[in-house]
């Protein structure tokens, strides 16, 4: 902030100085007089001469008058005034982005910095620390430390609202404060949440990896085993273990290409994208990639799209992987000869994007496995992938998304799969703020829909084509 006097060294403003110029002027103007008077001359020549010396004599002593005060006063307004040690002190808490507390007698909160404040949701009142922590091997440090005993490190995790690793260091401090009770503790907590997650997602990774892969690999280690041995000179068991072999290393790699995935999804699960895609122009790409797939099995894909195109908030490649999932499951667990229906259009309300309007059939279970919170503005971009397959059974419905997870007993065709499919769905859908929805039942087959957030629609958008299908025989 702008101090006044900053720029006011050269006024004299002060009311002594000022008195003391005045009482020194009149006494050069009386010693100009004496002088005249003394000469015993007052003609006008002599005035003029007298006045322009009193003039020049006045004007030095004000230069000079000015020039030793501006040192001074110039000092005065440049230097703030410093700050004590505990106001630095506080200034420099208020500014570290990790939550510090300092705790008083019977664990009352005596100071917050901000981050403590939002990490604890403290109110303007510290009050209590059990109030706000309800950690008892965190009390109990900040009670030794009360008491003068050495601090100690805690770590405590909690799981609601979210989950949460934290790493409390506890120091006690001496105040130079009489009385009793000279003890405070300091309370340091260390979020450590996001390197949890990431160490445990690497750990999850080789035992998945581990175990999925022993199977495969075990059959393999088998086969060879076999074809070195009995099976050294029969051809036909040669080509028939050979195709198993196939299959097997195809399956390991699916398995890695989808745990990898997998954990590239989780890892940015939290940062929602901030691109966009053509969710139309998407679904007819992996439509079209998928047609020899399904002609091998007969199978028809009907494309239908409202609109040229649906832009939604998202990230394309990622996108792709959602409705190739779906679009692949479809095919898979429908028997051959069968008809997908594949729909995909924009501008749709929360409601209508959950469900479409018509059940499959009339005892159909519906599930939400992922959803956003309800906003009446927002639009959806909505995929939805509907098979004539055997359907799911309603209690299986809540595990579909989970890692590994295959309904026993399905066929699947040839390639049979990871389980891992919906979970990066689910995975994809949770971090584009988008929702994921599944109707099904046993006989009639299943609907999955996903619906993403559009972006707020341009004026060149709002105009509403009529739906076009487009027919994708792919017998
Ligand atoms: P997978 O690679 O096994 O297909 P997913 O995660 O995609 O893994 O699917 C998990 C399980 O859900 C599948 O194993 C299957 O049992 C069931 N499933 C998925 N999609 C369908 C579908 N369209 N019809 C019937 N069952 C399905």
């Amino acid at each position: 902030m702008a101090n006044p006097a900053n720029n006011s060294w050269t006024r004299r403003t002060p009311d002594r100085p000022r008195r003391r110029d005045i009482v020194i002027t009149a006494l050069l103007g009386l010693v100009v007089l004496f002088v005249l008077l003394a000469s015993g001359t007052l003609d006008p020549s002599a005035w003029i001469a007298a006045s322009l010396a009193f003039a020049a004599l006045a004007f030095i002593y004000f230069l000079t008058a000015v020039t030793s005060v501006a040192p001074a006063q110039a000092a005065q307004s440049t230097v703030a005034p410093r700050p004590s040690e505990a106001e630095s002190a506080t200034a420099m808490l208020e500014k570290i982005v990790v939550p510090v507390l300092l705790i008083g007698p019977g664990g009352r909160i005596e100071r917050a910095n901000p981050a403590a404040r939002a990490f604890l949701a403290l109110g303007a009142e510290g009050g209590l620390l059990s109030t706000s922590l309800r950690q008892p091997r965190v009390l109990e440090a900040v009670s030794a430390a009360l008491r003068g005993e050495p601090g100690s490190i805690v770590e405590y995790a909690s799981i609601a609202p979210i989950e949460s690793h934290v790493r409390a260091f506890v120091e006690p401090i001496r105040m130079p404060v009489a009385g009793p009770m000279p003890w405070r503790a300091m309370l340091v907590l260390a979020d450590e949440t996001s390197s949890k997650r990431a160490e445990r997602m690497r750990a999850d990774f080789l035992a998945n990896a581990s175990h999925e892969l022993r199977t495969p690999l075990a059959s393999l280690s088998g086969f060879i085993d076999t074809l070195r041995g009995p099976a050294r000179d029969d051809e036909e068991a040669r080509d028939r273990f050979l195709g198993i072999m196939r299959e097997q290393t195809d399956r390991m790699r699916r398995l890695i290409d989808d745990l990898l995935s997998l954990s590239r999804v989780e890892m940015n699960e939290h940062m929602p994208p901030a691109g966009e895609a053509d969710l139309c122009a998407i679904v007819r790409d992996v439509t079209d990639s998928l047609k020899p797939m399904a002609a091998v099995r007969s199978i028809t894909l009907d494309l239908s799209i409202t609109g040229d195109s649906a832009l939604i908030t998202g990230d394309r490649d990622q996108i792709y992987e959602v409705v190739e999932n779906l679009i692949e499951n479809a095919i898979k667990y429908s028997p051959d000869g069968a008809r997908v229906h594949v729909t995909a259009l924009g501008g749709c309300p929360r409601d209508d994007a959950e469900h479409p309007a018509d059940r499959i059939a009339p005892e159909s279970a519906r599930l939400v496995l992922a959803g956003p919170p309800f906003d009446a503005r927002q639009r959806y971009g909505v995929l939805r992938v509907r098979d004539h397959g055997g359907g799911i059974e309603r209690r299986y419905l809540p595990r579909l998304s989970e890692r590994f997870f295959r309904v026993d007993g399905q066929k699947s065709g040839p390639a049979a799969g990871t389980g891992l499919g919906l979970a990066i769905v689910k995975h994809i859908i949770t971090r584009h703020r988008g929702g994921f929805a599944v109707e099904s039942a046993p006989g009639s087959g299943s609907v999955f829909s996903v619906f993403l957030p559009q972006p707020a629609l341009r004026p060149a958008q709002t105009v509403q084509a009529e739906p076009v299908t487009a027919g994708v025989a792919t017998e």
